[in-house]
């Protein structure tokens, strides 16, 4: 067998991915200042190894599909089991697939029927036209600050400068207006905002993440997301909870089941499969119904990758993980303490933070609060929340170092990690103030 080695003598690989590949990276998400030469040649669990032969501790997480930790033994064994004895076919279905719906479905309320795609953008994509068909209405609305992936109807008011605020911008070049102008955009955490939006609007679905963790981890007021449902509700529009993120990291059922709303659609992806190519829509089986997989369904929905025994089986290898060990409560107790001795850290430095966060994730902007809105972390200093990770890579820990990115941990991840991260902290910290 022949194998792929990537060591530190592949001095000139930065070079040849230059070359070879826009901006050297496979997404626009991954050109990051500091990072240009980074190779990354191996990861197990809690961390990654460059090209250098450096380790890091990574609290990055790929933007958080590896909930079990990168190369769970369990998840990679039934990869490799499933791909041993059954390949892709586009035709009928597999019994993994099969199992990892009812799976699923047992473990979200809401969702009475689901369907896989590769990727969460597929999701959102297939839901909000979904909506679009069963309404027979025109509008969407999105939160300033959510991202929903990179499709047109959602690739606006993502990060934005003050001077964008209140207005449509655009996240890309090429996005027909008519397509954008269909988009509403309103405050998270805002319901008059939402209630204004739906007066003046023919309004197919409101989209959300029930956190905003694109920017980091703004939390929903109490009786945000419920006032989200019943303003749907009465107006006729669906609503569509982006659970990629948020699905099974803060609970199996999601954030749905922690706050006990009944979202029409939810969106799923990233931990559902620790980061194996799997996401899926779910929701009411009337309205899953009308997809074209569903005989005499109107609103079309294919993909030639969709429901990969493989990645399938990487997904019903994940839940039941989930289910079985006490992944949250490791997560949960390692997120609740790095909080904690955060703002800890930060009170004895005496540096102003909002450190935030949910079960296993954290973020610290360096602002006061509140933070309820994407508005208010304009406060935010931006150079010292870049400057610091920058440090931070020196100490060998890893947090992108991107404006607002929140941070988390994962069943992998160990007290000994945090001591860690508590550690270079301050060290970096210290450094970037200086
Ligand atoms: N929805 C949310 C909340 C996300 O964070 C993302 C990706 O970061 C997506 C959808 C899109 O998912 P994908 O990158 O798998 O297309």
């Amino acid at each position: 067998m022949s194998t792929i080695e990537h060591t530190r003598t592949d001095s000139d690989l930065p070079a040849r991915a230059l070359r070879a590949i826009p901006g050297g990276v496979n997404s626009g998400q991954r050109r990051v200042s500091g990072l240009e030469q980074t190779i990354v040649t191996a990861t197990d669990g809690a961390t990654f190894t460059d090209g250098e032969g450096r380790t890091y501790v990574d609290f990055h997480s790929a933007f958080g599909p590896p909930l079990l930790g990168h190369n769970d033994p369990d998840v990679d064994r039934a990869v490799a089991e499933t791909s041993k004895r059954l390949d892709l076919m586009g035709v009928a279905v597999t019994p993994v697939e099969v199992e990892l719906a009812e799976e699923v479905i047992d473990a979200i309320p809401s969702v009475e029927q689901v369907i896989l795609t590769s990727t969460g953008s597929e999701a959102t994509f297939h839901a909000l036209r979904l909506a679009r068909a069963v309404t027979g209405r025109r509008h969407v609305i999105k939160f300033q600050g959510c991202y929903h992936g990179w499709h047109d109807a959602v690739s606006t008011n993502i990060i934005s400068a003050a001077d964008k605020l209140g207005q449509k911008d655009p996240v890309s070049d090429g996005i027909l207006p008519e397509v954008l102008d269909a988009t509403i955009v309103c405050q998270f955490n805002d319901l008059a905002s939402v209630e204004a939006a739906l007066e003046q609007h023919d309004v197919a679905a409101i989209i959300v993440e029930p956190i905003p963790h694109n920017i980091g981890a703004v939390l929903p007021r109490p009786g945000f997301h419920a006032g989200l449902r019943e303003l749907a509700t009465r107006h006729g529009a669906l609503l569509v909870f982006d659970e990629v993120i948020t699905g099974f990291r803060h609970a199996v059922g999601g954030w749905q089941t922690i706050e006990q709303i009944t979202p029409d659609l939810t969106t799923l992806g990233k931990a559902m499969a620790n980061g194996y190519p799997v996401a899926a829509l779910g929701g009411r089986a009337d309205l899953l119904g009308e997809l074209s997989s569903n005989p005499g369904g109107r609103v079309f929905f294919a993909g030639t990758y969709n429901g990969h025994p493989a990645m399938a089986a990487a997904a019903l290898a994940t839940i039941r993980k989930l289910r079985s060990e006490p992944v949250h409560e490791h997560v949960f107790a390692l997120g609740k303490r790095i909080r904690s001795e955060l703002t800890a850290l930060y009170a004895r430095l005496g540096v102003p933070v909002v450190v935030s966060g949910y079960g296993s994730v954290f973020v610290t902007y360096f602002q006061d609060g509140p933070v309820d809105h994407y508005g208010d972390l304009l406060r935010n200093d931006a150079e010292l929340f870049v400057g610091y990770r920058q440090e931070l890579l020196r100490e060998g820990v890893f947090e992108l170092p991107l404006n607002l990115k929140r941070s988390c941990v994962s069943y992998a991840h160990t007290d000994a990690h945090v001591d860690r991260l508590l550690t270079a902290t301050e060290a970096a910290v210290t450094r970037a103030l200086a």
